[in-house]
């Protein structure tokens, strides 16, 4: 029995594979980024529905999500790309799992030269060239020597795609910067394709750009966000909106959490509630108690802010968010007992909890509230 858990509707991430597929169109590869536990979603509940509605290659950050994901989907007709960590010591067990790494300095190349050479398989790569991030990628003009490098071993490489990242795609206050940034791209595939030898997938998009920036979609693009029901930023929902012209996201949320009501009790006016003394009655107050607390990812700083639905109704926490309960004040509500169900983001009635909503509150987006639920909350599948 747990206190608190997440659904997973199938039929939301169905529209929105779809969604980002029709986006795409045909010539142009969707790779499912699955990093930080499928942003939160469970990367064996979700992986293991995205493929069953036809998507067969994942994004990863390291190589950790690569082994689980290799776990909870065995199959042999998908493609796994690690696009950050891997340690030297994990390069062979890529290799001899097929699996895709990025490759964004000499040690690395080498490296998994060496391990190729051992194993004899040669090791599929992505070269990541840095365009602006300034993280990790190899410079431009460093280009030759690398490809001359991957020439003299051939057969243990092959050079499965070519790529960079995008520094904020999602503001067009970084307009500059991004524009600065394809040119940079477009002059690296320019050099890499003097080389016939190379015949690479070239990628850089990531969900914001794929919207915003459609020509940087070339032959792969990388998203994350848009297959859980969000856009990056409400700004790229609006330019989307007003290209279309249309006025509702063709996304759908494809994650809720739920938990229950684990005593409801009146206190007398003049009382503080929890620990502390952030929440002072004023008057007679009833409350709720849920046990779900900033273990499970309810952020303390929700504390006398955050929302939850109880019997088609908002509430309101109060006092302060513990380690593992806190308290809604339901004074207002016709009927509130032991047992009812809590919405922490979803539905109920006609009423919703989003997962934007948290915004108004405390400073978090989206991808940080949903990667911080733990894996450890059960994911259960609905319709
Ligand atoms: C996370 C990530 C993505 C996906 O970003 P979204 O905004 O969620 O689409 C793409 N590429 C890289 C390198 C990433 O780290």
């Amino acid at each position: 029995m747990h206190t608190s858990f997440i659904e997973i509707s199938e039929s939301a991430i169905e529209n929105n594979i779809r969604f980002i597929k029709n986006h795409l169109g045909e010539d142009v590869l969707f790779s499912s980024v699955v990093k930080g536990n499928a942003y939160g979603h469970g990367i064996r509940t979700y992986c293991t529905l995205a493929y069953k509605h036809g998507v067969r290659h994942f994004s990863v950050s390291d190589a950790n999500e690569a082994y689980e994901l290799k776990k909870a989907l065995p199959q042999k007709d998908i493609s796994i790309m690690i696009m950050g960590m891997i340690d030297n010591s994990q390069l062979e067990w890529a290799v001899e799992n097929n699996i895709e790494f990025y490759v964004f300095e000499i040690d690395r190349l080498q490296a998994t030269v060496q391990a190729a050479k051992r194993l004899q398989i040669p090791a599929k790569v992505h070269l990541e060239i840095e365009t602006g991030m300034n993280r990790t990628g190899f410079v431009v003009k460093n280009i030759p020597n690398v490809i001359k490098y991957i020439q003299e071993n051939l057969q243990y490489l092959v050079v499965k795609g070519v790529c960079s990242h995008l520094a904020g795609a999602e503001s067009i206050s970084n307009y500059k910067r991004i524009t600065d940034q394809q040119k940079k791209f477009r002059n690296a595939i320019k050099k890499i394709n003097q080389y016939d030898f190379l015949n690479p997938d070239f990628h850089l998009a990531s969900s914001a750009a794929s919207i915003r920036y459609p020509k940087t979609r070339f032959d792969l693009v990388r998203i994350g966000i848009l297959q859980f029901g969000f856009f990056p930023t409400k700004e790229i929902l609006v330019h989307y909106l007003n290209k279309h012209k249309i006025f509702e996201s063709p996304l759908q949320r494809v994650i809720s959490w739920k938990t229950m009501v684990m005593d409801v009790k009146t206190v007398k006016a003049g009382q503080f509630i929890g620990y502390g003394t952030s929440f002072f009655t004023n008057h007679e107050t009833k409350i709720a108690i849920i046990p779900v607390g900033y273990s499970s990812g309810y952020s303390r700083s929700l504390s006398n802010r955050g929302k939850v639905l109880i019997r088609g109704k908002r509430h309101s926490i109060v006092g302060t968010v513990n380690m593992n309960m806190m308290a809604v004040d339901v004074t207002y509500a016709e009927h509130v007992e032991k047992g009812d169900e809590v919405v922490l983001i979803g539905d109920q009635g006609d009423r919703e909890i989003t997962v934007s909503s948290f915004n108004d509150y405390i400073q978090i987006i989206n991808y940080e509230l949903l990667t911080k639920l733990p894996d450890n909350l059960p994911r259960v599948i609905t319709k």
